[in-house]
């Protein structure tokens, strides 16, 4: 199975490794980890690695929503344990084809990185 973040990568050897507890190497693997944990609608995983200043109590997964891709657009390094990674995710819903445009912020606590917040674009 070809991993859903579309690296062309086996999905196992892909994101499927952070899902089950290796640690993202860097903020990019770890931000198409976690659009693969959306795909996935797989809760835990999102909820590990978001940061718990901004870790949301529940995460909903619209009804109906099926995600079409992935693009990372640019990512940048602030230092060491900061960066973002600026992404288009696609997706169909009610169907409609949509994007989300955002510019997200990770930091490393621990040797893991995390979500911490996001600038949306329209
Ligand atoms: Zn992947």
């Amino acid at each position: 199975m070809k991993c859903h973040c579309e690296s062309g990568q086996a999905f196992s050897a892909c994101c499927g490794k952070y899902l089950s507890g290796m640690a993202a190497p860097d903020a990019t693997s770890l931000m198409k980890s976690r659009y693969t944990a959306y795909v996935l609608e797989n809760e835990r995983y999102l909820r590990e690695t978001w940061h718990p200043d901004t870790r949301p109590e529940r995460i909903e997964f619209e009804a109906g929503i099926k995600w079409l891709g992935l693009s990372v657009k640019r990512s940048g390094t602030i230092d060491s344990e900061q960066a973002t990674v600026e992404f288009v995710a696609r997706f169909r819903i009610r169907g409609k084809g949509q994007r989300l445009h955002e510019k997200s912020r990770f930091v490393r606590v621990d040797g893991r990185w995390l979500y911490l917040d996001g600038e949306i674009f329209d």
